[in-house]
């Protein structure tokens, strides 16, 4: 039983409140994305209806009050990650563009044609392209933590892929494909024996269970707002001060300034050196909304309350003929990826939408993954802690449903 009023604080939701083809919504795509409660909706409505302006440049109130939301938000992602100063937290679009600025920003201008970048095979796209295109600008070497069947790293070689010629370790904290948490505190420590930087995809960490970079100890960590019930368009990069503080600006512009003239710009502290430009102000407020709100359902029931859908769900699937779970580790995040024999998933996702059960299907931008299992795709069910036990008893009559049609 959970500790949680799941009809309150599904009450929250209000789009969870609609029909699909006649039936509830049920909504079991949120690796994708996740709703918003009405807090942080109400939240980004509040600041354009009484505090909207354009932040550090104003002396006027509005400006003011602009600027202190978005600084006090920056904080709550700070607290969030545990991080030590406010210096570290720079709000980006979202994961990927994150992780692009490390890549470019931070090891770019480091590396040289034969060192080498490790990343692993559960890696979602955004941890692979921005690595490869930076291999290819600079002829080093991308190389790769292979997986096992059951979906987990396999760490058994680890020691000799993080070469003297290994400048990164980027490692995914959560796959968005299986759900594999993988154990990202161990892995940094061995990285950081060898004085190797680690950046970790948190995209689908953050919205699960608490995350503390402090003690993970690796030198970046990304998120993305619009998977942890905040808006699209908002997310956040967390580094180790004295790394950002050498780094280059990623993007020329206002803001990342303290003065300009033809003859030389002067960059300014962080983390402003890194958001060139107005950012996504109204965004940043309902990332911070966003936090508070989790705080106020508690992180450990959002994981007890998830855990217990997953447990619920695999056993269910479990028990019946002709369906496979990919991804069967022991330690996952609330994501269930599965194939119908003989069933193509995108007709799995097609014929669950008749009934108003929206999951995902394809390769979930991880390719690699689906190339291990020699897949095109699968059909992936995803909860959050607002999903409840009769959105599990959905999907497995949406299952037998599939199973009837095509037999
Ligand atoms: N990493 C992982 C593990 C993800 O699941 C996602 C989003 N699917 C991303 C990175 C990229 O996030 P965004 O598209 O919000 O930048």
């Amino acid at each position: 039983m959970s500790v949680l009023n799941i009809n309150a604080i599904r009450d929250d939701f209000p789009i969870l409140h609609q029909q699909i083809n006649g039936q509830p919504l049920v909504y079991l795509d949120n690796a994708a994305t996740s709703q918003k409660p009405k807090q942080v909706i109400d939240a980004v409505s509040d600041f354009y209806q009484q505090d909207n302006a354009n932040i550090h440049r104003g002396v006027h109130q509005l400006s003011q009050r602009a600027t202190d939301a978005y600084e006090g938000a920056r904080d709550k992602v700070r607290q969030f990650l545990n991080a030590a100063s406010d210096k570290e937290i720079i709000f980006t679009r979202g994961a990927t563009e994150a992780v692009n600025l490390v890549a470019q920003s931070f090891l770019r201008p480091k590396l040289q044609a034969g060192d080498e970048i490790l990343i692993s095979y559960l890696e979602h796209h955004a941890n692979i392209v921005p690595w490869q295109m930076l291999c290819e600008q600079t002829g080093a070497k991308l190389n790769v933590i292979p997986m096992t069947q059951s979906g987990e790293l396999d760490l058994s070689d680890l020691d000799n892929l993080l070469t003297s010629r290994t400048k990164m370790l980027a490692i995914g904290h959560v796959s968005n494909a299986l759900g594999t948490i993988n154990p990202v505190k161990a892995i940094t420590a061995k990285a950081r024996a060898k004085a190797i930087p680690v950046l970790i995809d948190g995209a689908q960490a953050v919205p699960h269970m608490a995350v503390d970079v402090t003690d993970i100890d690796c030198d970046f960590y990304v998120l993305s707002g619009h998977k942890m019930f905040a808006p699209t368009g908002i997310g956040a990069l967390y580094g180790r001060e004295t790394l950002l503080a050498a780094m280059p600006p990623y993007q020329g512009g206002g803001d990342m300034i303290l003065s300009v003239s033809f003859e030389q710009t002067i960059y300014n502290e962080l983390p402003y050196k890194f958001e060139a430009g107005t950012p996504h102000i109204a965004g940043a407020i309902g990332l911070g909304a966003a936090i508070e709100y989790m705080w106020s359902i508690g992180l450990d029931n959002i994981a007890a309350q998830e855990h217990h859908l997953l447990q619920l769900a695999t056993d269910k699937i479990r028990a019946l003929p002709g369906v496979e779970i990919i991804g069967t580790s022991a330690n996952k995040a609330a994501v269930l990826s599965f194939m119908i024999e003989g069933v193509h998933p995108h007709d799995v996702g097609t014929i669950f939408d008749q009934d108003g059960v929206a999951i995902r299907t394809g390769h979930h931008c991880a390719q690699p993954v689906m190339a291990f299992y020699d897949i095109p795709a699968t059909a992936r069910a995803s909860f959050a802690f607002y999903n409840n036990e009769a959105e599990v008893e959905a999907l497995i009559r949406a299952i037998l449903k599939t199973q009837e049609l095509f037999s």
